[in-house]
């Protein structure tokens, strides 16, 4: 079993019943048990800054699936939520995102983890130092240490929680 942090971003429709969806189907896989979920923010669009806020959220889990099998599932499920893909980094119902798995690197076109943007997106990074303060990428660099790079994005606690 490996711990893994899967990013969870919504923008469209009942961002939060998106979200615990996603979460509802992510416990019905037989090999992966979700072992926390960080507070919920909502968060300024990234990227592409002309579309309605997010709620964002991290949640830990213990799999036994590879990052392939765990990414074919989360695409899966981004599907069966309705998720259109139309322009880079717009609008979309649930967003699922490998963060981290383990302390393993993946290189390859359709799949990179640590998720590349990680260090650089306060809506990812404040949930994973929310579940995890000492939390390091694979070559030890602690993710806290990149906090403060990321302070002039707003990233708002709300006081829901998914379940
Ligand atoms: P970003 O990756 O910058 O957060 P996005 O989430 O909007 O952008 P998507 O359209 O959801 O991008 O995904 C595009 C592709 O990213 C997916 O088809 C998938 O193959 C690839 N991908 C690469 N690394 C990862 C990862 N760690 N987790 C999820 N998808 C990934
Ligand atoms: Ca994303
Ligand atoms: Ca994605």
């Amino acid at each position: 079993m490996v711990t893994v942090y899967i990013g969870l971003g919504s923008n469209m429709g009942n961002r939060r019943a998106n979200l615990q969806a996603a979460v509802n189907m992510l416990r019905e896989l037989p090999d992966l048990q979700i072992t926390a979920i960080a507070p919920l923010y909502e968060t300024e669009p990234w990227g592409l800054k002309e579309q309605e806020p997010f709620l964002n959220t991290v949640i830990q889990v213990e799999t036994a699936y590879s990052p392939r099998e765990l990414l074919s599932f989360l695409q899966e499920i981004e599907n069966k939520l309705g998720r259109v893909r139309k322009e880079k980094w717009g609008p979309r119902t649930v967003d699922l995102d490998i963060l981290l798995y383990g302390h393993e690197v993946v290189d390859a076109p359709d799949l990179q983890i640590p998720h590349p943007y990680l260090l650089q997106r306060a809506f990812v990074l404040v949930p994973l130092l929310d579940l995890d303060d000492d939390l390091t990428m694979p070559d030890g660099r602690f993710l806290r240490d990149f906090l403060p790079a990321v302070a002039d994005q707003k990233v708002n606690r709300i006081s829901e929680y998914l379940v």
